[in-house]
């Protein structure tokens, strides 16, 4: 195969106007809040401080969350469904055209490569908020109700691997069913939440209707125990989401988590393996393989092991490791070095349990947080890396020899997010999907999405639904709970 030399691309970092600190968004202003401190973000590519941004306290938490009530109850809730619209097609446009800055200060902040940035986070951000913008003046046709309401406060909290994408999709439901919010972006990626507090300042929408509350899990815990709030949406680790579920127990809040994966990507013997080596680097290699519904399971036909398996090591050895503004990067650099160190961890896990590990020759920088794309075969069920949610571009192949095998060693899993298949036949795809326990099946492809297509899982991946009408309904009361008081 020839091998082609790239010439370094990189994207101007000026272009992300970093600032050396940012306040957080409250009531409509940038505020250092009641002066708790302030968290230092780091660039994961260079271990570089990027700038300083203040913590919220409880007593921010408090005023974030008085400021959406009033806005709840007297701007935002009352105004025509076609107005808010006219807010959401606002920012929406707004994302377009600072587009390229927030691709740059996205992959700064998180270490994906910029191509990702650029193409998938950024473009689907704006996508969700056209789409939702569509709904704010048809949520009587939402197949809800004839006139559904929207629940008051809305408490967010996200995690650090698609920061702009996951706050949009938090808000852009939320706002187009009339509530508002407080948003906490994760501790290590704050930067494009507060870019979207300054979109929705420049929107003119109106003051409190959005709160941008940067901080840790104290700030996060703080959100969603908060009296006030009447819907708590969160999206992180499985762990988190339980601790979550214990503290709104009992309250009227109302709860969606967006939780963990293990998804199991099945290719059958008939599949188009050179296609299906793509979905598989997809599915797994994609934003460093730190996606929730991440195709991290592989199960192969045997008849097709050894043919796919060469492929894909073939394949690997193509994948470009290296600086994320570089527009040739395949993969970036790792997010942060607790991250690091869990995917270091197991992976020598499942070399101690007797896994084979393998990862194409792939020099690694000096400085910052890097793991090179690995392959484990000889994995079986009960290894760790085949139960557990490794977040990290690391895959582990396991074997099949029947349809009913495929289902079965899929379903075996305390997670439920997604799962791919990959066979020239219409009739298996059917069948499989239909016994897989699995919110999401992709046919022939990985890792797509669309803001019309509901996105969630089963069991320990979480319950609700983001994306699509699904996703409205999760913003909306049944008319025993509308309310305009507090959620407890
Ligand atoms: P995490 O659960 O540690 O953190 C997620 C967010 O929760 C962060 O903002 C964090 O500050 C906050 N948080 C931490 N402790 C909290 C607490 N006690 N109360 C309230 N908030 C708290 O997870 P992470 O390491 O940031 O993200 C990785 C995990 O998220 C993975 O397990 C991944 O599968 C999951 N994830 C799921 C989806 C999905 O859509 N299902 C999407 C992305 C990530
Ligand atoms: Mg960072």
């Amino acid at each position: 195969m020839p091998t082609w030399e790239y010439a370094p691309a990189p994207e101007a970092r000026e272009t992300a106007r970093l600032r050396e600190s940012y306040g957080m968004f409250v009531d409509g202003e940038f505020t250092d809040g009641s002066g708790a401190g302030s968290l230092k973000t780091v660039n994961p590519a260079s271990e570089e401080v990027l700038a300083e941004v203040a913590v919220a306290s409880k007593s921010d938490v408090d005023r974030a969350v008085a400021a959406a009530r009033r806005a709840y109850q007297t701007v935002w809730a009352p105004m025509p469904g076609r107005n808010r619209a006219k807010y959401l097609f606002r920012i929406a446009r707004l994302i377009q055209e600072r587009s390229r800055e927030l691709a740059v200060l996205e992959s700064l902040d998180n270490g994906k490569p910029i191509k990702e940035s650029r193409d998938v986070d950024v473009p689907l951000a704006a996508a969700h908020f056209f789409y939702y913008a569509g709904w704010a003046d048809k949520l009587p046709y939402a197949g809800l109700g004839p006139d559904p309401r929207p629940l008051g406060v809305a408490g967010q909290v996200i995690p650090w691997n698609f920061p702009l994408l996951m706050a949009a999709w938090k808000l852009a439901p939320a706002l187009a069913a009339g509530n508002t919010c407080v948003l906490k972006p994760a501790e290590t990626t704050p930067l494009s939440a507060l870019v979207l507090a300054e979109i929705c300042q420049q929107a003119e929408l109106p003051p409190g209707v959005v709160n941008v509350l940067p901080g840790a899990g104290e700030t996060g815990a703080a959100v969603v125990a908060h009296p006030d709030v009447d819907k708590v949406a969160f999206t992180g680790s499985t762990e988190v989401g339980k601790q979550i579920q214990r503290i709104v127990a009992g309250t009227r809040k109302r709860l969606t988590l967006e939780l963990g994966g293990k998804a199991a990507n099945v290719i059958f013997d008939d599949a188009a393996l050179d296609q299906a080596v793509e979905g598989i680097v997809n599915g797994i290699f994609f934003n460093q393989g730190h996606v929730c519904c991440a195709g991290s399971r592989l199960l192969v036909q045997e008849s097709v092991y050894d043919e796919l398996l060469d492929k894909l090591k073939r394949r690997l050895g193509t994948l470009r490791l290296g600086d994320p503004l570089d527009k040739n990067t395949d993969i970036g650099a790792i997010n942060s070095a607790a991250q690091l160190a869990r995917i270091r961890e197991l992976s020598e896990t499942g070399e101690a349990e007797g896994a084979q590990r393998w990862s194409p020759a792939c020099p690694l920088p000096d400085r910052g947080f890097w793991f090179p794309p690995t392959v484990f075969t000889g994995v079986s069920q009960a290894h760790r890396i085949a139960r557990e949610e490794i977040f990290g571009p690391v895959l582990s192949v396991l074997t099949f020899r029947t349809p009913a095998e495929a289902v079965e060693k899929a379903n075996n899993t305390p997670y439920g997010l997604s799962a791919g298949i990959w066979t020239e036949k219409g009739s298996r795809i059917l069948w499989t999907a239909q016994r897989l326990r699995a919110g999401v099946v992709w046919a022939n492809t990985f890792n797509r999405f669309d803001p019309s297509s509901p996105f969630g899982g089963y069991k320990e991946s979480g319950f609700g639904r983001e994306g699509g009408r699904h996703g409205l309904s999760a913003y909306l009361a049944d008319d025993d709970t509308v309310q305009l008081g507090g959620g407890s």
